[in-house]
């Protein structure tokens, strides 16, 4: 078959053109997406190739996924050796990878125990259901604690109806309602919202310790040191959602960990399985002795063939001292993106930590136009919370591949502003640092 030729792209049977599969997508698949007219059939190290050949340097790794980049060996190792073995059991037997995948994650994260599930989603969901039967048990012990949580403005926890209901944006929820009741939103890094909002009606706290759909903003020392502090006033629980935090991409194993406070309880996905769809969920022995067997479970979760991978990227990470990489070449990359706003005004802010970037830029169309202009030039990124360029790009990312980066995005930055903008004189004189 010819793809070029064929008029009738929606008949085809096997469509392999771009201009094909949009067809057939169009057609077949629920409209969940706004994809880029990109279509990827391959990836070595940071860079991924399209049908034609062309190489993109990835600095979004599938939504912070692929933080290894592509074929990674110690990645493909661990697969081709599990290919070989099983790849699901079910959580009615035991395998080999549960407990060796958990004692890492136990010793990483300093939380003492693990539910291993699939996704994102679905590592919160278990979290949210902690909570509820953690504040159950309380109760039942004589204590004064309600079923309320505090999650933040400008969250994001996932697609699942507990995870929608503590996601602040009004068009995930709204359309789904009534989604769980008992949520308020504090505003983010509020402290004296934060204990305002905070009494014994409230059963957990439910933090992202780096906003990332919020437009990559850290929380603050106070705000969590605040947060920790109530919940242990009462005995409600501290929800950390890193799972787009953690795992390394902040040049740490969590990013709590650079504030020096621990959670009840930590949410994992995106990076953990090098690709492989993943969730864990992990929490203190005090807030492990709410679930007993049969209250909470999954088909799919902690079989071995995520464990096998997972277990693999831990281990390379650490082998190949990743962590100290992210964080140095992150302090670089963040410096030099910080350069660049004293030459461009239309730069508001540059924010993050290790691998975990955004550049918040003046307007949603400039916004737009440097996605555009950055994929012109063939280097993969995305744009969060409407204004904010993201960058989360695997962790073996080079000072040449930052470069190249800088590089790309100044030129593109200097064509923009010398085309007139009418907000550029005010908003020059509000960010310029002395
Ligand atoms: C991506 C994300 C989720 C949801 O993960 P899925 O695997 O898409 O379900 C939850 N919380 C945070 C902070 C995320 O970035």
């Amino acid at each position: 078959m010819n793809p070029g030729t064929n008029s009738q792209p929606s008949c085809t049977l096997q469509p392999s053109s771009l201009v094909e599969i949009q067809a057939a997508e169009a057609r077949l698949l629920v409209q969940t997406y706004e994809r880029n007219p990109l279509l990827f059939v391959s990836g070595q190290g940071v860079h991924l190739r399209d049908e034609q050949g062309n190489e993109y340097l990835d600095l979004l790794s599938g939504i912070g996924v692929c933080a290894l980049g592509y074929q990674h060996p110690a990645v493909t190792a661990a697969l081709q050796q599990q290919i070989h073995g099983l790849w699901h059991t079910s959580n009615l037997f035991y395998h080999r990878g549960t407990s060796e995948l958990a004692l890492r994650l136990t010793e990483i994260t300093g939380l003492d125990r693990v539910f291993l599930c699939n996704t994102g989603t679905e590592a919160w969901e278990a979290a949210l259901k902690l909570t509820r039967a953690h504040a159950r048990m309380l109760r039942s012990q004589g204590k004064t604690i309600g079923t309320g949580i505090l999650a933040m403005q400008d969250s994001f926890h996932g697609r699942t109806m507990g995870s929608v209901a503590t996601t602040h944006k009004l068009k995930y929820r709204e359309p789904f309602e009534p989604v769980m009741p008992g949520v308020s939103f504090v505003p983010f890094n509020d402290v004296e919202a934060l204990r305002a909002a905070f009494s014994t009606d409230i059963c957990a706290i439910a933090i992202e310790v780096v906003q990332g759909e919020g437009g990559i903003r850290p929380v603050s020392a106070q705000f969590l040191a605040a947060a920790r502090e109530l919940c242990d006033s009462t005995g409600a629980l501290l929800l950390l959602d890193e799972i787009q935090s953690g795992i390394g991409r902040t040049g740490k194993w969590c990013a709590y960990q650079h504030y020096g406070i621990q959670p009840d309880v930590t949410t994992l996905a995106k990076p953990l399985a090098g690709g492989v769809p993943i969730g864990a969920m992990l929490c203190t022995e005090q807030a492990a002795r709410a679930f007993t067997p049969g209250m909470h479970g999954t088909t799919f979760g902690g079989n071995p063939l995520a464990c096998a991978l997972a277990i693999a990227v831990i281990d390379e990470i650490k082998q190949s001292h990743l962590l100290d990489h992210v964080a140095s070449l992150g302090s670089y990359f963040l410096a030099r993106l910080r350069e660049l706003q004293t030459r461009f005004p239309c730069i508001l802010d540059v924010r993050g930590m290790g691998l975990m970037i955004g550049v918040e830029l003046e307007t949603e169309a400039l916004a737009r136009q440097m996605l555009q202009g950055m994929m012109e030039r063939r280097i993969v990124l995305n744009r969060t919370h409407e204004t904010v360029l993201r960058f989360l790009p695997p962790y073996i990312l080079s000072r040449a591949d930052v470069d190249r980066t800088l590089h790309a995005l100044s030129e593109l930055l200097a064509t923009h502003s010398t085309s007139p903008s009418p907000h550029a004189s005010v908003v020059a004189g509000e960010t310029i640092h002395g």
